[in-house]
């Protein structure tokens, strides 16, 4: 049957598998496979409105809370300025190759759990060695190997934040981040970003107040220091000590959220808020997702102090670790240099697509804000005057071109109707001009004459 149908027998065998589980069919030894007699009463991937049979039980809750996903039109002639990274910039083949040296040295040993829940100790020591470029020394000890960054914050708010705690966040900010720090309970409060990051003036108002007001400390401040996402704004060196001196005083965690550090086209690299904390006051989290690829689900947090040890327990309990043949053939792609190589190379080619979609924007939407971000992904757009996010979306996706809408990222969305974020590393050079004039089209038939 596999054969005339031109699926492998894999597929075949696990669909049968899955029906026999779900008690669709049921299998007898010489008489292979047939229709169960009495159908479940819940068919197979039904949707929780189709349930036959009955209700939920109420601990499942209900569905409200789930957004729907972001994705917007795709194909070959949508041009979307939305998504990670270009996923032709992956270096699949050697990646490949990789894992299959990997696999030839260490056999079954890197198919294990692994001897540590906090990582690979030696992913873990080449994490510092290229934690130490940034200026930021410390031993293997400190690193905890996370599924990407964002597990990274999971951690810290399972462990850190309890309901009702509030928590400092950027704002704009990444919005997947206000939603899992919304998830845990916290009550976010947010200050603002500017040209130079985030506004450590308003931030330093705002503690004053809380101490003042003998309210309890909030429990973390969230931060995005270098290309920030949405923004792409990097926080200033003299912000970074300012900010620090703030934590300290305060007692404010500081949770720092590298995600695209070595990703710079201008300007020289402002250290690490952790290359500057001698006191343990920052959690620095890194990843490899836009560096390399998202898919391999490697970030890391840097953590020092008796936190630590709750963190791992944390990791340890929530999954067991991160997959140890990944992390090896992660850290062996480093130290071949494979690694620094692509690296170069994805900066070159996104460099030039934050320098197309520079020219394209001063052509095609002169009027429109844009600061040149330095690195990163991400550019900030200030829309024309009278010109919604949201309703610019739905213009811009009947033209062919997908943004994001700066409501997004903000904790009230109201406040990001000026604004969109568009990720100019997705696209070919070629075609950002063409998405730019797609969208001006866009925000002409909205501007309001
Ligand atoms: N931080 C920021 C600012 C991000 O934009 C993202 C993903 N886009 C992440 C963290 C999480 O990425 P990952 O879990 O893949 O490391």
């Amino acid at each position: 049957l596999a054969a005339d149908l031109g699926v492998s027998r894999v597929t075949v065998g696990t669909a049968y598998a899955e029906l026999e589980s779900a008690g669709l069919v049921v299998a007898a030894v010489g008489s292979g496979t047939r229709v169960a007699p009495v159908l479940p009463t819940t068919a197979v991937g039904a949707a929780p409105g189709d349930r036959r049979g009955g209700t939920w039980p109420a601990w499942q809750g209900s569905a409200e809370t789930s957004e729907p996903a972001e994705a917007g039109p795709r194909g070959p002639d949508v041009v979307a300025f939305t998504g990670v990274g270009d996923p032709a910039a992956y270096p699949v083949a050697e990646f490949g190759r990789t894992i299959r040296q990997v696999l030839a040295r260490e056999g079954a040993a890197a198919l294990s759990y692994g001897p540590d829940p906090a990582g690979d100790p030696s992913l873990r020591r080449t994490v510092t060695q290229l934690l130490a470029s940034q200026g930021i020394g410390v031993p293997p000890e400190s690193v905890l190997i996370t599924s990407g960054s964002q597990q990274a914050l999971a951690l810290v708010c399972q462990v850190l934040v309890r309901p009702g705690d509030t928590v400092l966040v950027e704002e704009p900010t990444y919005d997947l981040a206000l939603r899992l720090l919304r998830a845990a309970g916290a009550q976010l409060v947010g200050v603002p970003v500017d040209g130079h990051g985030l506004r450590v003036d308003v931030l330093a108002e705002l503690l004053e107040r809380h101490r003042l007001l003998d309210r309890p400390r909030p429990r973390l401040l969230y931060v995005v220091p270098n290309f920030q996402n949405p923004t792409g704004a990097s926080l200033s060196g003299s912000r970074r000590h300012a900010l620090l001196e703030l934590a300290r005083v305060h007692g404010v965690p500081v949770f720092e959220d590298d995600f695209a550090g070595d990703l710079r086209y201008s300007g020289r690299a402002t250290p690490a808020i952790k290359s500057l904390d001698d006191g343990g006051h920052v959690l620095y989290a890194g990843t490899f997702s836009k560096l390399l690829m998202p898919g391999l689900r490697i970030g890391y947090l840097v953590v020092d102090g008796p936190v630590r040890q709750r963190l791992v327990e944390a990791k340890q309990v929530t999954d067991l670790g991160t997959s140890l043949l990944l992390q090896r053939a992660l850290d062996r792609f480093v130290t071949v240099g494979r690694y620094q190589t692509n690296l170069r190379r994805t900066g070159r080619l996104y460099r030039e697509r934050r320098d197309a979609l520079r020219s394209a924007l001063a052509e095609h939407l002169p009027d429109a804000g844009f600061a040149l971000p330095a690195g990163g992904l991400f550019a900030w757009v200030a829309l024309p005057a009278g010109v919604r996010s949201d309703t610019l979306l739905r213009a811009a996706r009947d033209r062919g071109v997908d943004v994001a809408p700066g409501s997004r990222f903000f904790l009230r969305p109201e406040d990001g109707a000026g604004h969109i974020r568009l990720n100019f590393a997705v696209q070919p050079q070629e075609r950002i001009a063409a998405g730019v004039v797609r969208l001006a089209a866009a925000v002409d038939s909205l501007r309001v004459t």
